[in-house]
C-alpha cells in the first residue's frame, strides 16, 4: 500500500530520472537569486575566517614556541576580529539559508498542489487526497535539508578549498600533494555512492510513506476497527510498518557513521601527509601554519561529502515532487477561449471514446441534452456515468469525439476559457468533501460574494437551514450526516447559480423523503426554468423525475426516451429497473 501511496503521486506524470531529480530542482533557486548569492556570501565569510584563524593561530603558536615571542598585539586583534566575523558569518548563513529555505519550500508546496489538480482532479478528488498530500507534502519538506544546507555550503567549500590548495601548492607543491587526494576522494565517495545512497533514502522514505498513510487510515477507520474488533490485527500491521521504518533509518544511520569514520580517516591522513611534507621544506611557525591551512581547507570539503551523501538520500524525495511539479494536465488549458454562448445551454456528446490508460470505458458515446432538459444518464454501476460527469467538468479530455457546450452555437469544451467552464457547468457528487470551517464558508466555496441572505436562502431551499447558523462543519465534515453532506454539496452548486447541473448520485444517501425534498429545492433554486440538468441515477423515483432518460451500457448510450416509453418496451432499460432496489 505504501508503494501506491508513493506510485500514486507521480501517477500519470513524467518521473525525472534519480540521479538528476535534485539538480532538476535547483531552478527553483533562481527566483530567490539574491538571497542565494547572500546565502553564499554568508558561507563563503564564515569558512574563510575559520581557515585565516586557524592558520594565524597556529602560526602564533608556532612562533611563541619556537622563538619565545608572544603574539603583538596586531595579530591578537585580528584573531579577535576574525572569531566576531565567523561567528556574524555562521548566523547570518544559518538565518538566510534558513529563510531561503522555507520560501523555495513555500513555492514548492504551491507547486506541487498546481501540479496535482492540474494532472489528474478526479482522482486526486477521491478518497486517497489525505494521504497523497501528505506524502507529496512530506517530500517538499525532506527537501528542506537540501536547499538549507547543501548548496550554499558546497560552493562556498569548494571556493575555500580552491584557494587554501592554491596557497598550499604556491608554497611547497609536495604541500599540494597531501591534500589534494584526501579532497578527491572525500568528493569522489558520495559521488561513488550515490546509487546506493538514493536507495537506502528511497526505502526510508517509502517505509515512512506507508507507516503515515497507515497511521492516516487506521485513525479514520478507528470506529469501524474498534466496532468488528480488529484493532489488535490492526495494531500488530502499525508495529510491522513502523519496525520496517526503523530497520530502514538504522541502515542509513549506519551507513552514515561508517562514511563519518572514513572522512575523518581520510582529513587526518591529508593532514599527517602535510606535516610530513612540512617537516622537510618549511621552518619555524610556518610549518603549524600549514598544517592548520590543510585542515582549515579540508575539513569544509568533508562537511560538504557529508550533506552531499545526505542530499542523495533525498533523490527519491526530489524525484516525486519534480514529477508532481512537472505533471502534464489531463485537460490542457486552452490558449485563446470562445465565449460561452449567452442564455440556456444545452450539451452534446458525438463519438466520445475515453479510457483511464487501459480498456476503454466510453466506446463512442452519442448524447443530446438539450437547453433547459433534465436527462436522467442511467447504467449498471461501471458503466462510466460518472466517467462521463468529468468528461462534462472537463477533469479529462476525450480520446475521441467532442463533447460541447450548446446555446445559440456549440462550442467544445476544450475551446473555453477554465473560469467560464466552471462557472457554467456544477458537478455534485454524492459525498462532496468538506472544509474545516462553517457551513456558510462551506456553500460559498463556488461563490464566495454570495450575500448572506442568499447563502440562508439556499440553505433553507437545501434543507439545512437550521445548521446554516455559524455551525463549524468539523474536521472533514465529520459532523454532517450522509444525507446533510449531499444537501450541503447541493447547497454549494445551487448557490453559484450554474446553468448546467450534473447530479452525479447527489440523493442516492437521502431517503425517498429527502430525496422528494431535494427536487422541491431543484425546482425552486433561481435559474431552474432555464437550467439544464444531467441526472445520474439509480433509484427510479429520481429517474423519474427526469423528462428524458439516456441508457449507457458498454461504453454507448444504447437507449433513449421518456420513462413511458422506456417502461413500456422490452429493452435495457426495463432490464435495469429490474435489477435496480425501487
Ligand atoms: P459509473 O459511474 O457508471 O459507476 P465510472 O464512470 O465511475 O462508472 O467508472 C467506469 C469505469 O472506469 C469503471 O470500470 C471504473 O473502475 C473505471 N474508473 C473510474 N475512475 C477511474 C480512475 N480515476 N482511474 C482508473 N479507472 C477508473
Amino acid at each position: 500500500m505504501g508503494a501506491s501511496v508513493d506510485g500514486s503521486v507521480a501517477s500519470g506524470t513524467r518521473t525525472p530520472a534519480p540521479a538528476r531529480a535534485l539538480r532538476g530542482l535547483l531552478p527553483v533557486l533562481g527566483a530567490h537569486r539574491g538571497m542565494a548569492v547572500r546565502t553564499f556570501g554568508a558561507a563563503l565569510g564564515g569558512q574563510v575566517a575559520l581557515v585565516v584563524l586557524v592558520t594565524l593561530a597556529a602560526h602564533g603558536v608556532g612562533a611563541a614556541v619556537v622563538d619565545g615571542a608572544a603574539p603583538d598585539a596586531g595579530t591578537v586583534g585580528a584573531l579577535l576580529g576574525l572569531v566576531l566575523l565567523r561567528s556574524l558569518a555562521t548566523w547570518r548563513e544559518m538565518d538566510l539559508s534558513h529563510d531561503l529555505a522555507y520560501r523555495v519550500l513555500a513555492e514548492l508546496r504551491v507547486r506541487v498542489f498546481d501540479g496535482l489538480a492540474r494532472s489528474a482532479p478526479a482522482r486526486i478528488a477521491g478518497r486517497r487526497s489525505g494521504d497523497l498530500a501528505s506524502a507529496a507534502l512530506g517530500d517538499v519538506e525532506a527537501l528542506e535539508f537540501f536547499y538549507a544546507h547543501a548548496v550554499a555550503q558546497l560552493l562556498a567549500s569548494g571556493a575555500v578549498f580552491a584557494t587554501g590548495a592554491a596557497v598550499l601548492g604556491f608554497v611547497d607543491p609536495w604541500l599540494l600533494g597531501a591534500v589534494l587526494p584526501a579532497a578527491g576522494l572525500l568528493v569522489l565517495g558520495p559521488l561513488l555512492d550515490g546509487r546506493g545512497r538514493a536507495a537506502r533514502g528511497a526505502r526510508t522514505r517509502e517505509a515512512a510513506a506507508a507507516l503515515s498513510a497507515e497511521t492516516v487510515e487506521t485513525v479514520d477507520g478507528l470506529r469501524e476497527l474498534l466496532a468488528f474488533g480488529a484493532l489488535d490485527r490492526r495494531r500488530a500491521r502499525l508495529r510491522a510498518y513502523g519496525r520496517r521504518l526503523g530497520d530502514a533509518q538504522r541502515a542509513e544511520h549506519t551507513w552514515e557513521a561508517g562514511a563519518a569514520a572514513v572522512r575523518d580517516l581520510l582529513v587526518v591522513a591529508a593532514v599527517v601527509g602535510v606535516v610530513a611534507a612540512a617537516a622537510h621544506t618549511l621552518s619555524g611557525p610556518w610549518a603549524p601554519a600549514a598544517m592548520a591551512l590543510a585542515l582549515g581547507c579540508l575539513a569544509p570539503v568533508a562537511d560538504s561529502a557529508a550533506a552531499l551523501g545526505q542530499a542523495g538520500g533525498l533523490r527519491a524525495a526530489a524525484a516525486r515532487v519534480g514529477a508532481a511539479i512537472g505533471a502534464r494536465a489531463g485537460a490542457p488549458a486552452t490558449g485563446r477561449p470562445v465565449p460561452l454562448p449567452d442564455g440556456p445551454l444545452g450539451l452534446r456528446l458525438r463519438g466520445v471514446r475515453f479510457d483511464y490508460g487501459g480498456t476503454d470505458v466510453l466506446a463512442g458515446v452519442d448524447l443530446v441534452v438539450r437547453p433547459g432538459e433534465t436527462v436522467a444518464l442511467v447504467g449498471a454501476s461501471g458503466a462510466g456515468k460518472s466517467t462521463v460527469a468529468h468528461l462534462l467538468a472537463r477533469f479529462w479530455d476525450p480520446g475521441d469525439g467532442v463533447v460541447e457546450i450548446v446555446g445559440d452555437h456549440a462550442v467544445d469544451v476544450r475551446h473555453l476559457a477554465d473560469t467560464d467552464l466552471r462557472r457554467a457547468v456544477a458537478v455534485v457528487g454524492q459525498d462532496a468533501p468538506l472544509f474545516h470551517g462553517t457551513l456558510a464558508e462551506n456553500l460559498r466555496i463556488a461563490a464566495p460574494d454570495a450575500p448572506d441572505e442568499r447563502v440562508r436562502e439556499v440553505a433553507e431551499l437545501c434543507g439545512i437551514g437550521h445548521l446554516v447558523s455559524g455551525l463549524a462543519v468539523g474536521e472533514r465534515g465529520a459532523t454532517l450526516s450522509g444525507g446533510q453532506r449531499a444537501r450541503v454539496a447541493l447547497g454549494r452548486a445551487l448557490l453559484a447559480e450554474p446553468r448546467v447541473l450534473v447530479l452525479d448520485e447527489t440523493t442516492a444517501n437521502l431517503d425517498a423523503a429527502g430525496e422528494a425534498d431535494l427536487a422541491e429545492a431543484l425546482a425552486a433554486a433561481p435559474g431552474a426554468e432555464t437550467r439544464t440538468t444531467v441526472l445520474i441515477a439509480h433509484r427510479p423515483s429520481t429517474i423519474r423525475r427526469a423528462d428524458r432518460i439516456a441508457v449507457l451500457d458498454g461504453g454507448r448510450v444504447v437507449q433513449t426516451g421518456i420513462w413511458e416509453a422506456l417502461t413500456g418496451e422490452d429493452g435495457p432499460f426495463r432490464t435495469l429497473l429490474t435489477r435496480t432496489e425501487p
